[in-house]
């Protein structure tokens, strides 16, 4: 976002500094196969990145490296250092992929991870309805068994990306048998079938990025259910654990866009003349930022050693949305009069770079809302971090 600002002079965001975090100098084996990698493929496809195992490296062999903690740190160094970027897949890779890895049959990895990996199939994530958002286990989307298929039908609201996708992460009811969560089963759906309707939803930013998806008796093939039946309620604990984690970016829109210390390099080096409540806040935003990114380490070295996302993730994201809202809301203010242009910049729809501070203000609204709200988190955090008494009202 802020670097095509500065070129135009409009913004505040300038080139942001590539400072080497881990300590791991150049000499590093790592480092040096990495930098020969890079310079060998100056403009890496997507497919590059995927067959060299770098778009994933944390995941198992053969579709990540395994890579510790301080591997992944190496590697998001030297490809920010050479500007290379990853496929843009984020529900793809961020979070149906690492549940496929959890539940997925050797063929379905084999069958959906490659592309998924290189963001040659795009992903979207068909949990929410009109009536289960924050009590999501109440969804009301059926799938019934007939024959070798699954018959899928119901309504899917704000599915980001379900207009672009190639494939989509469903939840569907297969029972009413007990507690609601326990009759809910995970499939993965081709979005390119008979029966799927997708209607735009344009946000308050002007942009179209979420949809409503309407299943009408819509046929799966049976190999479309991921894990067992009505155990699907387990695997989307798996996607959210993972939706809440951003295991590489730093970005404080859901980790895209700048940082507090990008903002920080920004007023310094533009010598912005600060109030002293504006430097209070930038201060207060600044620590933070570094909060947020200690407890990001924290929570990759978890996911590395296999541990599970439980509350660690809420906090976190509680965390770090309010921060976003914060980050933004500061920048806007710094940025003056050119805070209030709504350019849309060169980006397409849903949050890549390119855009102004204006959007970047309207875009955080979202974060406190999407991927389970803030208030929600912190009632998680309350009951099962804190062991304080149940929310009254559940
Ligand atoms: C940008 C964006 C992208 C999204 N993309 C997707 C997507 O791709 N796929 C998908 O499936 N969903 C997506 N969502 C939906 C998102 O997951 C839901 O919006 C979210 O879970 C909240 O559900 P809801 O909107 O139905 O709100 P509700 O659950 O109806 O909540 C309304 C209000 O009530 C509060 N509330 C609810 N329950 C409690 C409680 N127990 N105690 C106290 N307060 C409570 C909430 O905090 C909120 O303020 C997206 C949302 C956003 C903003």
């Amino acid at each position: 976002m802020a670097v095509d600002e500065r070129k135009e002079g409009r913004g505040l965001l300038g080139e942001v500094t590539v400072t080497l975090e881990t300590g791991v100098d150049a000499r590093d084996p790592r480092r040096v196969a990495l930098r020969a990698w890079l310079g060998a493929h100056p403009s890496p496809s997507g497919r590059d990145l995927a067959d060299a195992k770098l778009v994933a490296p944390a995941w198992p062999e053969p579709w990540g490296l395994g890579a510790s903690v301080e591997y992944q740190l190496v590697i998001n160094e030297e490809l920010r250092r050479a500007g290379a970027h990853r496929p843009i897949n984020p529900i793809g890779i961020g979070w149906a992929g690492p549940t496929i890895l959890v539940a997925g049959t050797e063929a379905q990895k084999s069958r959906w991870l490659p592309p998924l990996l290189s963001g040659e199939e795009f992903w979207c994530q068909l949990f929410s309805e009109p009536n289960a958002g924050s009590d999501l286990a109440s969804l009301a989307t059926t799938a019934r068994r007939d024959g070798d298929e699954w018959v899928i039908t119901g309504q899917k609201l704000w599915t980001s990306y379900a207009h672009l996708a190639t494939w989509g992460i469903l939840l569907a009811r297969t029972s009413n048998e007990g507690a609601p969560q326990n009759g809910i089963s995970y499939f993965v759906c081709s979005m390119k079938i008979p029966g799927i309707s997708v209607r735009p939803l344009i946000d308050m930013t002007g942009d179209h990025a979420f949809n409503e998806v309407f299943f009408d008796e819509v046929r799966l093939p049976a190999d479309s259910l991921l894990g067992q039946v009505n155990d699907g309620w387990r695997l989307a604990q798996v996607t959210l654990g993972n939706e809440r984690v951003s295991l590489s970016g730093e970005g404080v829109l859901w980790g895209r866009g700048p940082t507090a210390r990008d903002l920080v390099e920004l007023v310094r080096s533009q010598h912005l003349a600060l109030r002293k409540i504006d430097r209070d806040d930038l201060v207060r935003c600044w620590s933070h930022g570094e909060i947020l990114r200690f407890l990001r380490m924290r929570l990759t070295a978890n996911a590395v050693a296999g541990k599970v996302a439980g509350s660690d993730a809420s906090l976190r994201k509680a965390l770090a949305d309010d921060h976003g809202q914060e980050m933004m809301t500061l920048a806007q203010r710094f940025a003056g009069s050119a805070g209030m242009l709504n350019d849309r910049g060169p980006g397409g729809s849903g949050g890549q770079e390119g855009r102004s501070w204006s959007w970047g203000f309207l875009y955080s609204q979202a974060l406190t809302i999407g991927g389970g709200t803030s208030v929600v988190q912190r009632n998680i955090i309350a009951e099962r971090v804190l062991g304080l008494p149940k929310d009254l009202g559940a």
